[in-house]
């Protein structure tokens, strides 16, 4: 199957927030579950792949800022352990992808050799090659 290059664009994103006391079985896209009895804000990762992203809020962990309207969460989340591997920041309800992601490198080392080669063929070989993972079951 090939790889698609479906990492998001930059373009920024809201994500709404929700006070809770348990962090509900099903959580929907787009919202960030905080419960302070729990000190932890739950939350699907904002590239679309549906993963539950754990941030714990403590002084080692995560941050929350309430300003009474919109949340910011610091430091920034990076999903590393995730296949998408987006990271994020969520600043006053904006989501800000972080650009220097090595994977975003890694896409525009492919996009050059794509302008460089005149064969595209060879050139999808060339991405191909760069995104398939180390490990990898059969
Ligand atoms: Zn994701």
């Amino acid at each position: 199957m090939p790889i698609r290059l479906t990492y998001p664009k930059y373009s920024m994103k809201t994500i709404q927030h929700q006070f809770v006391e348990y962090i509900p079985e099903h959580i929907q896209e787009g919202i960030l579950y905080i419960s302070m009895p729990f000190a932890t804000a739950v939350h699907k990762c904002v590239c679309g792949c549906a993963t539950e992203v754990v941030t714990p809020l403590s002084p080692k962990d995560w941050q929350l800022t309430f300003d009474g309207k919109t949340v910011t969460l610091a430091p920034s989340i990076g999903n590393w352990k995730f296949k998408c591997r987006s990271h994020y920041w969520i600043k006053k309800s904006q989501v800000k992808f972080e650009k220097k992601h090595p994977d975003e490198r890694a896409k525009n080392a492919a996009g050059k050799a794509l302008k460089s080669k005149k064969s595209q063929l060879v050139a999808k070989i060339q991405t191909l090659n760069i995104f398939r993972p180390h490990k990898q079951g059969k």
